[in-house]
């Protein structure tokens, strides 16, 4: 396998615009449209614990954030969802 670096940065953010449009700006997680942000179905640890693609298009969708928070439900949906999901801890906790 051939891993370039360099996928950060510019092609995340086109990867980003790219699910907005798709989706039409509406946030997955509350329906409404307006979302600004993009998140991840499947949370990105899981998705790197596993080997897979964490900027796989087809596991993101827009969602409100703290940047844009929904207009008909006031919330940043991206992290009232992580609040609630609230990893318990990461795995392979070391001793700090
Ligand atoms: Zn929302
Ligand atoms: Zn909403």
């Amino acid at each position: 396998m051939g891993a370039h670096a360099g996928r950060k940065g510019r092609t995340w953010r086109r990867v980003r615009e790219r699910v907005l449009t798709d989706h039409g700006g509406i946030c997955w997680i509350c329906g409404h449209p307006g979302a600004g942000s993009v998140d991840h179905v499947i949370p990105r640890v899981h998705l790197l614990a596993t080997g897979r693609d964490p900027e796989d298009p087809s596991n993101l969708r827009p969602a409100h954030g703290a940047l844009s928070r929904c207009e008909t439900c006031g919330q940043a949906c991206n992290e009232v969802k992580g609040a609630r999901e609230h990893v318990p801890r990461a795995q392979g906790s070391r001793a700090w």
